[in-house]
């Protein structure tokens, strides 16, 4: 497969791996991988394995849709019961538990409910179903915020009175920096996310090098991109050096994209703070809609308090999202919790870190040490 296959050249994968061994020579480096796309990766094509005991990956907040919290599910579900709405999302939202539903189930006993591939397809149920008052409900970084720009941009041109954006669009620098100033995590540095970085851009990662002093390589999706940024990484390590790098040349640039990030400036501002799942309450991590699209805004429009928020009842997605344990440090994990029939955020979602060990590295030598060994949390410290 022409652009695919290259980055998946078996002799120098094996290459990269000599070299990074010879790199760390007896040290294990702890590397967070801060993308749910990257951690698919590492386990789908046995990295984790082949890079072991050199290399340990402590997995990120970077999944949307696990990091969104329950509360918030719940306000969407409520959203979806009222029967005057058409609530419209991604797919991965669908199975989520809320603190009693997922939206599947709700759509299942009545509620309208649909899936979405872009928040332009929520647009065109809007204009072609008026009859209804369509919400989109918005998840996810500032990669998909660009989409959701575009469309409530498109609403006011158009003038639409029955749609509606439910915003949770959320900024990962500042969850990076939270999960920094927390301590509890030991990072030796971080492989960066390549589709975030395309829009907010290399330099927006200068903070995690100025402020902590930790090297960030921003990364592409296959294993060579992958073995390449650990390499360059671990090297950055090694000489005292950090500094933002990035691996994923052919499509991140030290300025992001101009125009993605022109839309969002049009269309959000940035909220005082915004609750992540296991992360809590932190400050400047969330985009809301601005006060001259207010019309638009779900939030304003139709209120509604939201008590609950419970999550379900063994589920560590808290801590893993922190990077502080293990999937396989969960009592359910594989066992009353898998993909077909998942329990908590990580395991539902196609970038959550449980069901990516879960698909592709169960039976990897790493994991089932882990599951042996079920380190503590609190054995872990800061560097
Ligand atoms: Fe939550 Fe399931 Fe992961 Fe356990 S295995 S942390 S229940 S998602």
């Amino acid at each position: 497969m022409r652009y695919v296959s290259e980055f998946r050249n078996p002799d120098l994968a094996r290459r990269l791996i000599g070299q990074i061994k010879e790199e760390c020579g007896s040290r294990t480096y702890r590397l967070m991988e801060i993308c749910g796309g990257h951690t698919h990766a590492f386990y789908r094509f046995g990295l984790v394995d082949l890079l072991y005991p050199s290399i340990e990956l402590v997995h990120g907040p970077g999944c949307p849709v696990c990091v969104l919290p329950t509360k918030r599910l719940d306000q969407a579900i409520a959203y979806a019961l009222n029967p005057k709405v058409l609530l419209a999302t991604y797919g991965d939202m669908m199975r989520v538990p809320g603190s009693r539903q997922t939206l599947v189930e709700v759509a299942a006993q009545g509620a309208d409910v649909q899936m979405v591939y872009s928040p332009l397809d929520a647009l065109a149920l809007a204009q072609h179903g008026p009859e209804k008052i369509v919400i989109f409900f918005a998840i996810g970084f500032e990669t998909t915020a660009p989409a959701t720009a575009v469309t409530l941009l498109e609403a006011k041109r158009k003038g639409l009175k029955n749609f509606l954006v439910f915003c949770n669009h959320v900024r990962l620098i500042p969850a990076i920096i939270f999960i920094l100033d927390t301590g509890k995590t030991a990072i030796d540095g971080f492989i960066g996310p390549g589709h975030v970085s395309t829009i907010i851009g290399a330099k927006a990662w200068r903070p995690v090098v100025d402020q902590y002093g930790k090297g960030v390589v921003i990364s592409g999706f296959e294993p060579l991109d992958l073995l390449q940024s650990v390499w360059m990484l671990v090297r950055q390590i090694k000489q005292r050096k950090p500094q933002v790098e990035v691996q994923y040349r052919r499509s991140v640039r030290q300025e992001g994209n101009p125009i993605a990030l022109g839309l969002m400036e049009q269309t959000f501002d940035i909220r005082e703070t915004f609750e992540w799942r296991g992360l809590g309450w932190i400050p400047k991590s969330g985009f809301e809609i601005r006060d001259e699209l207010a019309l638009w805004d779900a939030e304003r429009m139709v209120p509604y308090e939201v008590t609950e928020g419970r999550e379900p009842r063994g589920c560590i997605c808290g801590d893993v999202l922190r990077g502080v344990r293990k999937p396989w440090d969960c009592p359910l994990f594989g066992k009353t919790c898998t993909p077909q029939r998942p329990i908590g955020a990580c395991m539902v979602s196609s970038e959550g870190a449980c069901a990516a060990v879960y698909l592709h590295g169960r039976h990897s030598h790493r994991v089932r040490l882990g599951l042996q060994e079920k380190v503590p949390p609190e054995t872990l410290t800061h560097r």
